[in-house]
């Protein structure tokens, strides 16, 4: 079955593979006679589905044994309280605001910590650019320093994580990644925690993931929910209250799907970022060899997973669209508080979407002339 090309920014795209093989698996899991949803989250069943998902992740993302990974509720909104509630200690806390997500989580942190220092920023830029690590004036005995590491709606990413250690911090650094997980490597040597919803690129809304280095755990507030205590979270392995366990299904068969992957020589996630580059190379290009198109953001630190746009005559957005969507290029509108459009192109979109949106992109501006 061919299916329309998807750039929503999430919910997002799921390999079709994965959505085959779970529909071919809904109402009986391996002659277990049971559906996933309808299993007891500690059964032997569920448990060897837990146990690989698991697995899988840590070999796809090369996670150290030093670090533990949860399979937590709540998505990146309800990390934002949660990092807090877990690691504060009630005392400083850092963040670098480089767009709408790291200000949404820095301005929830206000409410457990007793100090919250912006340390860099480049809200004057219109977050098009990202504050250089070595300016960023790093707060004395912090707890943690905040970054989100892909801003979604502003199209923002970081290339490189920034070495804490260098800028003369020891504060662990926690980042988001809800919106480019898996789609290239993680330097963990650099992180303290990383936190992510699973809907952009592992899996269905309602599945938070997060990897967290052991020594951060056991120091939670004695107001965090014990549901949220990272500790009470590691030591019941994800199963302290029942996890989500459609969402763990899932995003283990996106794990066995990325790990089927192959570019070259490189399988799983490295073979991803080699597509991700090709993909995210042909879209900016195609904007910037036009004249109908336009992205704002600083070359050295746009997104490759989400691209923003703007059309240069804004009144023919609506046409734009209506067009996309007759040729079966789907969700191409912009976040409402940027405008414009936005192409998300984590890993289920493939190149050919890519190029169909090209195509389609150049086949406007000359129906324009
Ligand atoms: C989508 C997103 C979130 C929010 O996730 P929810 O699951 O809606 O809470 C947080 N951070 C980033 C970077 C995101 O892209």
């Amino acid at each position: 079955m061919t299916r329309p090309y998807n750039f929503s920014a999430g919910p997002a795209a799921i390999p079709a593979d994965v959505l085959e093989q779970a529909a071919a698996e809904m109402l009986d899991w391996h002659g277990s006679g049971m559906g996933v949803m309808e299993m007891s989250h500690r059964g032997k069943e569920f448990l060897s589905i837990y146990e690989q998902a698991e697995a899988d992740l840590r070999e796809l993302l090369a996670v150290p044994s030093h670090f533990k990974i949860l399979f937590m509720q709540g998505g990146g909104l309800a990390e934002n309280a949660i990092v807090p509630l877990n690691l504060s200690r009630a005392g400083v806390v850092d963040f670098v605001v480089t767009g709408s997500w790291s200000q949404k989580s820095h301005k929830e942190a206000r409410k457990y910590a007793s100090e919250v220092n912006v340390v860099a920023t480049a809200e004057d830029t219109g977050f098009t650019t990202l504050p250089d690590p070595a300016t960023w004036t790093t707060s004395r005995g912090a707890s943690y320093l905040h970054i989100c590491t892909n801003e979604t709606i502003n199209g923002i990413e970081f290339h490189q994580l920034p070495d804490l250690n260098a800028l003369g911090s020891d504060a662990p650094l926690v980042i988001d990644f809800s919106s480019h997980v898996a789609s290239r490597p993680v330097d963990w040597s650099r992180v303290g925690l990383a936190f992510g919803g699973a809907q952009k690129n592992l899996g269905p809304a309602g599945l938070t993931l997060v990897v967290v280095r052991e020594d951060l755990l056991g120091h939670a507030l004695p107001t965090c929910p014990s549901a949220f205590d990272y500790k009470i979270v590691a030591d019941n392995q994800s199963m302290y209250n029942t996890p989500p366990t459609w969402g763990i299904y899932m995003a283990g068969l996106t794990f066995q799907w990325l790990k089927r992957q192959q570019e070259g020589a490189l399988t799983g996630v490295a073979a991803m970022e080699q597509r991700n580059i090709a993909k995210a190379t042909l879209l900016y290009n195609a904007i910037d060899n036009s004249q109908l198109y336009v992205n704002k953001v600083a070359v050295n630190c746009r997104s490759r997973m989400n691209v923003p746009f703007f059309l240069r005559d804004e009144s023919r957005n609506d046409a734009f669209l209506a067009g996309a969507k007759e040729r079966g290029l789907l969700q191409l509108k912009g976040h409402k508080s940027v405008g414009g459009m936005r192409a998300s192109i984590y890993n289920a979109m493939p190149i050919e979407g890519v190029q169909a949106l090209v195509d389609y992109m150049r086949e406007f501006e000359t129906k324009q002339a």
